[in-house]
């Protein structure tokens, strides 16, 4: 990250505490702006570019940075030549059209986790959806490979991913884990990731608008990875990926298409955990999975 990307980091964390509440801190001394570079290395996973950035008399924030600073750095700006999918409007926005083919071409694998460094910093500062912002603890990313094949697609993190800032930690993920070894998948295939990056309160289910408001970051994670297929793991999962309100009951048992992707549908492991028969048909979606990947079908009860 450079340095005065970093700056302008550390100043939207600033505001953002401000305008959310969760401490009053001016957003344009050195003192305060070392105080979010502290907090952006512990809890972003990023590290500054500052050496001194403790070190508060030698800290110098650049004024010009600073006038700049309401402008937030896109994302179309931080994966450069790349072209990104653009939110569409307020409402679920469609994205399985015939058409589909990834917008742009494919990153190497350095490029990829740039990118992913990128775009988390931007996670981070989100502050889009009001009801959740002032109250997460971590905001959860996704897990896994850059060069996943098969993108694992969740429905928003509990509060165990919100303690932990990674995704299927919980009850949920525990499932979802069996389910994958069972399968056969080896870690470097799949990369896990929600339809929201913080968790609702009290896990209810995501709005239309949370999730629009956090289409841009899993449709640039999608792009950057460009998996050859995708499982939607419940109804918020299918809405997101599929913009689809149908059944996962209808949905399930074929692929159906993101841009170019296949895309699988199954029951949510959280649903699974209420429902044990339906594990039947959650393993049968797997080896329909395994079968169009080519890999092998795990013997199994
Ligand atoms: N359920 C999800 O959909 N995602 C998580 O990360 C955890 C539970
Ligand atoms: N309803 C959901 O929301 N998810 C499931 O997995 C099944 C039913």
């Amino acid at each position: 990250m450079q340095q005065n990307q970093w700056t302008v980091a550390c100043v939207q964390l600033l505001r953002h505490w401000s305008r959310s509440g969760i401490q009053q801190v001016p957003a344009s001394t050195p003192q305060s702006i070392a105080r979010a570079a502290d907090w952006l290395e512990e809890h972003a996973d990023v590290s500054s570019p500052i050496d001194s950035a403790r070190e508060v008399s030698t800290f110098k924030a650049d004024p010009d940075i600073l006038a700049k600073e309401s402008k937030p750095v896109s994302t179309e700006s931080l994966l450069s030549t790349k072209t990104l999918p653009v939110p569409g409007s307020a409402s679920l926005t469609a994205v399985t059209k015939g058409d589909g083919k990834w917008s742009s071409s494919s990153l190497s694998l350095a490029d990829r986790q740039m990118a992913f460094n990128s775009l988390n910093e931007q996670v981070v500062l989100c502050r889009k959806c009001e009801d959740i912002v002032c109250r997460r603890q971590r905001t959860v990313f996704g897990i896994g490979s850059v060069n996943a094949r098969v993108v694992m697609f969740g429905e928003a993190p509990g509060a165990e991913e919100d303690r932990v800032g990674e995704p299927f930690v919980g009850p949920a993920g525990q499932l979802l884990d069996k389910i994958l070894s069972a399968s056969g998948l080896k870690k470097p295939e799949v990369y896990i990731v929600n339809a929201l990056k913080c968790r609702p309160p009290n896990n209810r289910t995501p709005t239309d608008s949370e999730i629009e408001n956090c289409r841009p970051f899993f449709e640039a994670q999608l792009e950057t990875i460009q998996p050859e297929f995708i499982v939607c793991w419940g109804a918020v999962a299918v809405r997101a990926v599929l913009g689809s309100t149908e059944s996962i009951g209808r949905l399930r048992g074929k692929f159906h298409n993101y841009r170019g992707a296949k895309v699988l549908v199954t029951y949510h492991p959280t649903y699974l955990l209420r429902t044990p028969d339906a594990k039947k048909l959650t393993w049968d979606d797997m080896k329909m999975l395994m079968r169009e990947m080519g890999t092998p079908i795990p013997e199994r009860n």
